[in-house]
């Protein structure tokens, strides 16, 4: 047997520790009770689910997948379905309670929950993708639904994937149930504006954040990491903004060009080649020297654990914005701090998306659809608001914007478990 490397995962530290021990400072801080502490350390359900999957060559392939819902206490849960390589069932647990943060720090009535399966989308074909699809939610099918659980895309997913999702779901029941999954494609019941979505609501955080010190988005310079749903629709929104986005990257390259990179032309050659390799204009960099770029804003917004200990010090740009989920690990949280950098969290920032994901999921249950503007503007209204409250809380306590974000979600699902009672 020759030997295969084996693929390094992105996840040097086992994200639902990290998720845990954040939890367990935040309360701390903000006095919440050892017992609720330990009912939200915990997620209420987790299943595993072996999803065997026919493939193109005629042979048959075994995936793992899981969905993880953390907590209901505020509405049913929900949160997206992740198809990457790395995924473990911790990551799920992780980013299922971050979900559960995340939808109360804006005040929508839903829980957290996360799905993920092992498997490298990229190398699958679309009729092995849509077998996989269909045979993972089969497999979750008593675990979804619209009262229940609603999945959503996360990275690896899409609109198609959630379109099968919602077919094999409807098949079953014998009616087409629109709200048991949302980012649905536009023909099938999706929402105007819920593919910009994530990235539209990072972009309001910046522009709260840095009309907060005063600055112009116009006179600043970003760096983004990762092309995918939001990264490339963020880039798009800095550039139109005026702001110049000096540098991009997917999971195949980084590049820079310190006048500005192309944005129209990095999405056209993106759409073409499947790639950023190759643009023209720009120059290659490493992802390492992505992160320590001389510019205003980074926004990491592909995996997490990429700003970490080891790069957190070289860091030079005054905002970032986590348009990803857990980018920055703890230590180097610490280490940012100290510098002075301005973290928006991605329980803040980057929740645009699901915020459009609960209009999508109200649509689809009055099948009364809103125009583009609207949805827009509602998306504005609760971001801003979550904004607000999470600076003023920073400030009241001078506690970093990470903390104030947690530490509002946090008290408001204690609340909410406390008013229903622990059953029986
Ligand atoms: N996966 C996205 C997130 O992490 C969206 C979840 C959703 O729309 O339910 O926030």
């Amino acid at each position: 047997m020759t030997a295969v490397e084996a693929p390094v995962s992105h996840l040097h530290e086992n994200p639902f520790d990290i998720a845990r021990a954040q939890l367990r400072r935040v309360a701390e801080t903000f006095d919440i009770e050892r017992n609720l502490v330990d009912v939200l350390s915990q997620c209420k359900k987790a299943v595993e689910v072996s999803v065997p999957v026919s493939m193109d060559d005629g042979t048959t392939h075994v995936f793992t997948g899981y969905r993880v819902t953390h907590n209901i206490a505020r509405g049913p849960s929900k949160g997206g379905i992740r198809y990457h390589p790395d995924v473990t069932l911790d990551e799920v647990k992780s980013l299922a309670m971050w979900m559960t943060w995340k939808c109360a720090l804006m005040g929508i009535p839903f829980g957290g929950a996360k799905g993920g399966v092992i498997c490298n989308p990229k190398k699958l074909s679309r009729s092995e993708l849509e077998r996989l699809t269909r045979r993972y939610t089969s497999e979750i099918i008593n675990e979804i639904g619209p009262e229940k659980d609603i999945p959503a895309p996360d990275v690896g997913t899409d609109g198609s994937v959630m379109a099968w999702i919602f077919d094999t779901y409807s098949m079953n029941k014998g009616h087409s149930v629109l709200g048991v999954v949302t980012g649905k494609p536009l023909t099938i019941g999706g929402s105007l504006g819920r593919e910009e979505a994530t990235a539209r609501g990072s972009l309001f955080c910046i522009r709260d954040a840095v009309a907060k010190q005063d600055g112009r988005l116009d006179q600043m310079t970003a760096a983004v990491q990762g092309f995918g749903n939001v990264g490339s629709f963020l880039a798009k929104f800095l550039h139109e903004e005026g702001a110049k986005v000096v540098a991009v990257s997917d999971s195949t390259v980084a590049l820079h060009n310190a006048n500005g990179i192309d944005i129209h032309a990095a999405f056209a050659h993106k759409r073409e080649h499947g790639t950023l390799r190759g643009l023209a204009n720009a120059e290659e960099i490493t992802a390492d020297e992505l992160i320590v770029l001389d510019v205003d804003v980074l926004a990491p917004c592909a995996l997490e654990q990429v700003i970490t200990e080891r790069n957190a010090d070289q860091v030079r740009a005054s905002i970032i914005c986590e348009g990803a989920n857990g980018p920055v690990t703890p230590r180097a949280d610490a280490i940012l701090e100290d510098k002075g950098v301005l973290i928006l969290p991605d329980v803040l920032a980057n929740a645009g998306g699901v915020v459009v994901s609960y209009f999508e999921w109200v649509q689809g249950l009055q099948e009364y659809f809103w125009k583009e503007a609207e949805v827009n503007a509602k998306l504005n209204d609760i971001v801003s608001r979550a904004f607000e409250e999470t600076w003023e809380t920073a400030q009241e306590r001078e506690i970093p914007m990470r903390m104030a974000a947690y530490g509002i979600a946090v008290r408001r699902v204690a609340e909410a478990t406390i008013t229903r009672g622990i059953y029986p």
